[in-house]
């Protein structure tokens, strides 16, 4: 059988990977390299956020925080589990804690930044975009898959009687691919500072330092963060820049802003998720707002089920 998947961000590759596993014949046809596409600019830590529905949302996020533990023991990959601490109580945080299946410590006290009387904290997957992107590629062209740079203008732009299965995986493109409405950019500016020992994960949601993150990774830290639905243009604000750095000193006090860039993505924002089957070919995978790498494995798993492939349609 043979399938064609429409983009190479972490929704085009992770189902492209599930596909070949399934023993298809994959080709990925994209506007963009992996690292032009937002999934290269993510924080990438499993985290549900901004995306819909949340049942839905949470099997496919328990999904794949158990199938990031295939890539663990392999360092080319760039994902390891980290210990994640976030600025919210436990019953805040209820409706989406429960698809964390590690233990979760409640943190209280005065070590919390000033305006947080309560934290909780985690084990969960961390993928650093710039080697897993590559790496998703990479081994999928060595299992045979092809790769073609090509921009379409619709989805009917296609020759079907070449696959048995297109699969559109073209995020916030799909606004134009198939005339979805209902998809809108949801801006997100991160800055990235040098890496420095001994900092620590953590994520502020709500609250007065809302949204910032401090996401450690090996050759840089990634500060966070905004965002903003409907704001479509892709130009730093340096003004931002100075607001994240003011926020991310205070969630982590022994912070080195020495920066090394800022960079914006456009999540692709829409009322829920669309994973489901058009006629007899078309599969659509997209609208994972700002949970792309928390859910990609739970949606991929189930456009396999979608083509009768096994598993389960949640
Ligand atoms: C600042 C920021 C931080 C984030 N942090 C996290 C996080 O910590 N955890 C998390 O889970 N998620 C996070 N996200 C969200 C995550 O990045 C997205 O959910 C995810 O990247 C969406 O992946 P995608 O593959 O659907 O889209 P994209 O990465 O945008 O890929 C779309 C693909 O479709 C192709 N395409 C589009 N139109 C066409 C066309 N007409 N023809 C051919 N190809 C086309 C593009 O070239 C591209 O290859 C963050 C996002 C941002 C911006």
């Amino acid at each position: 059988m043979k399938a064609l998947v429409i983009g190479s961000g972490i929704i085009g590759l992770s189902t492209a990977h599930v596909l070949q596993e399934h023993g298809l014949t994959v080709k990925v046809i994209s506007r963009d390299l992996p690292q032009s596409t937002t999934s290269w600019r993510a924080a990438a830590v499993w985290f549900p956020y901004k995306a819909y529905p949340l049942e839905k949302v949470m099997e496919w996020s328990r999904i794949s925080y158990h199938y990031y533990h295939n890539y663990l023991d392999r360092p080319d990959t760039g994902v390891s589990m980290v210990s994640l601490r976030i600025l919210e109580s436990i019953d805040a945080a209820k409706e989406w804690l429960e698809a964390v299946p590690s233990e979760v410590k409640k943190i209280s006290g005065t070590t919390l930044p000033k305006g947080y009387q309560e934290a909780i904290e985690f084990e969960v997957p961390l993928v650093d975009t710039s080697y897993f992107l590559p790496y998703l590629l990479t081994t999928f062209l060595i299992k045979g898959g092809e790769f073609e740079m090509k921009t379409l203008r619709s989805i009917d732009d296609l020759d079907y009687s070449e696959h048995d299965w297109v699969i559109n995986c073209a995020g916030l493109g799909s606004r134009q691919l198939v005339n979805d409405e209902k998809m809108f950019p949801i801006r997100g500016q991160i800055v990235k500072v040098k890496a420095q020992p001994n900092l620590g994960w953590i994520a502020a949601e709500h609250g007065p330092l809302a949204l910032s993150y401090v996401i450690p990774r090996k050759n840089e830290v990634i500060l966070g963060g905004t965002a903003e639905p409907g704001v479509e243009h892709c130009d730093i604000d340096p003004e931002e820049t100075k607001r994240i750095l003011e926020r991310c000193k205070k969630l982590a006090p022994g912070l080195n802003p020495a920066i090394i860039k800022a960079e914006v993505g456009l999540r692709p924002g829409r009322d829920e998720v669309r994973l489901e089957r058009e006629g007899d070919k078309i599969i659509h995978n997209y609208g994972h707002g700002g949970s792309g790498f928390t859910v990609c494995w739970g949606c991929a798993e189930e456009v396999a089920a979608i083509m009768g492939l096994g598993g389960e349609q949640i």
